[in-house]
């Protein structure tokens, strides 16, 4: 095994790293490398500099790691009770929770989240595996069918096989918990395919499982790129299940190379979530709302509020107190606790959002952007950024930018701020605010999402169902919606007494 990675705090009262090893693959209980020896570089995003060599694992290792899944799903962990499998879940959170204060700094070294932000997605992470340990034993239950005298038909759950799991950067740790603790919870195994520019904290949950002491093959981890790695555990014949959070874009891609073989998946994809905000509404906590919800996770936030539609009678105010926002959001390290708004996760996504804003300049927005420190100059950084006097024809309200930037529109009543709410291809989330409970309500039945939010950030119910309609998803995560995915539901009928049964071919 290899051995963990340290933090410390420096004299300024900084959290520093101290050593960062190479990342090898977790397969079959052992750390490994690549069968073809390669490796790519890993890279911090507030200096640029590199961190760390990572495997990167190909079709062989993806294969490799399959087939421990497999044996395990047929074995050793197939064959434990129901409580002994959740006790390995429950221990691998207790762990989480232990190194908080390490895993988190790690996070931040990697993704450049800030570090106030990385504690609590740490902390979410452990309560995923608690929580669905609970659910397992709470929820994971069948229907009884009685008819008449006749029969009882039941129905009961069983898990999968072998899920694959693809996540994305943007909150590597927390994400791919939410789906490794149904998964796992449920009694399926997993081989877990995390995104190539966050290997850190998925390599160190990898160690938090092996120390956890899970039978070998149960959970395997294989780093690399999603055209090699990522594709091959698609197409791979022994794996049932994919579930997938990332670009739109990749999710149909995957969903094209994975017919052949007649998997299910579950699709968490990209967003472009509305904010509307009525004359009427809490001026304030929508304006903290507003701010919160479009540039925490450094704008890299799926359920981002990155349309705002405010009443044109509060605009100019409300927009005002954005400007106002804007260039006072503490943008910086991200291992500094006071930090609000850190560096973007890579060079290329970097520039991505930047053309965006050459884009929006270009389509008539007024581009109004806070500051970024020059000492800061290596990073990543782009500043919080208002597009102004944006309208629903241009492609910087229409395609998710990923950023810390939110496109400002106003209107006139109901009907057009709904109509211009569901004017995009996707449909995460959106956010309504207004004192009207009538009109809350209305508006919020008639925002095409998958989720919605009245006078209320984005805080998460994990008994609810959490996922996108139109192009944001397809299907549902979160509470027991979750069981639809990761088990099999088997009907059994069950003849109480004697019925008819036609007598073919007696004589
Ligand atoms: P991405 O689609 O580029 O990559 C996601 C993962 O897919 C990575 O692990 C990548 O290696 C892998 N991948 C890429 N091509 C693949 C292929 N052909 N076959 C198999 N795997 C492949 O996404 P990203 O840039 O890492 O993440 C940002 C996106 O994720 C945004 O669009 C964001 O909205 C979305 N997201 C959605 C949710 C949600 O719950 N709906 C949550 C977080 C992020």
């Amino acid at each position: 095994m290899s051995e963990l990675t340290l933090s410390d705090i420096n004299q300024a009262g900084k959290r520093v790293i101290k050593e960062v090893k190479d990342i090898q693959l977790y397969i079959d209980g052992a750390f490994v490398n690549a069968e073809n020896h390669e490796q790519f570089d890993n890279y911090n995003p507030f200096t640029n500099e590199k961190i760390n060599k990572v495997a990167s694992g190909a079709e062989a290792d993806i294969d490799k790691a399959v087939k421990a899944a497999r044996k395990a799903f047929k074995g050793d962990w197939g064959s434990l009770s129901q409580n002994e499998r959740l006790s390995y879940i429950y221990k691998i959170a207790d762990l989480i929770d232990e190194h908080i204060e390490e895993i988190a700094p790690l996070e931040s070294y990697d993704t450049g989240l800030p570090i106030s932000q990385t504690k609590k997605m740490v902390a979410r992470a452990a309560h995923n595996f608690r929580f669905y340990a609970e659910m397992v034993k709470s929820r994971l239950v069948g229907d009884a069918y009685q008819v008449d005298n006749d029969f009882l038909n039941y129905t009961i759950h069983k898990p999968v096989g072998v899920a694959g799991l693809i996540t994305p950067w943007n909150a590597p740790f927390m994400l791919e918990t939410w789906k490794i603790a149904p998964a796992l919870a449920t009694g399926n195994t997993v081989v877990l395919k995390p995104a190539e520019w966050s290997p850190l904290t998925a390599n160190r949950l990898a160690e938090i499982i092996d120390k956890a002491g899970l039978p070998d093959g149960v959970f395997n981890v294989v780093h690399g790129y999603g055209e090699t790695a990522g594709a091959s555990l698609v197409a791979h014949e022994d794996v049932e299940l994919i579930s997938f959070t990332g670009e739109t874009s990749t999710g149909s891609e995957i969903m094209k190379n994975g017919a052949d073989t007649l998997k299910s998946f579950s699709m968490e994809l990209g967003g472009k979530s509305p904010i509307i905000v009525f004359d009427d509404a809490d001026f304030e906590r929508a304006i903290d709302a507003c701010t919160w919800g479009i540039f925490s996770f450094n704008g890299e936030r799926c359920t981002a509020n990155s349309r705002l539609y405010v009443h044109e009678d509060i605009a100019s105010d409300f927009i005002a107190a954005l400007k106002d926002r804007v260039e006072n959001i503490v943008v910086g390290d991200p291992m500094k606790e006071d930090t609000q708004v850190g560096p973007l996760i890579h060079t290329k996504h970097y520039e991505s959002v930047k053309s965006y804003l050459e884009l929006a300049e270009e389509e008539g927005c007024q581009v109004i952007s806070g500051s970024v420190p020059k000492e800061h100059s290596r990073g990543n950084f782009v500043a919080p950024t208002l597009l102004l006097n944006a309208d629903t024809s241009m492609r910087v309200v229409q395609e998710e930018i990923f950023g810390p930037v939110i496109a400002v529109m106003t209107f006139k009543d109901e009907a057009e701020a709904v109509d211009l709410a569901n004017n995009v291809r996707y449909g995460l989330a959106g956010y309504v605010w207004t004192k009207d409970l009538q009109r809350g309500h209305r508006v919020a039945q008639a925002v095409d999402s998958g989720m919605l939010w009245i006078n209320s950030q984005n805080v998460r119910d994990l008994r609810t169902p959490f996922g996108g309609s139109k192009h944001s998803g397809i299907g549902r995560e979160g509470g027991h919606y979750a069981f639809e995915f990761y088990t099999e539901v088997q009907i059994i009928h069950v003849a109480l007494g004697e019925h008819r049964i036609p007598q073919f071919g007696k004589k």
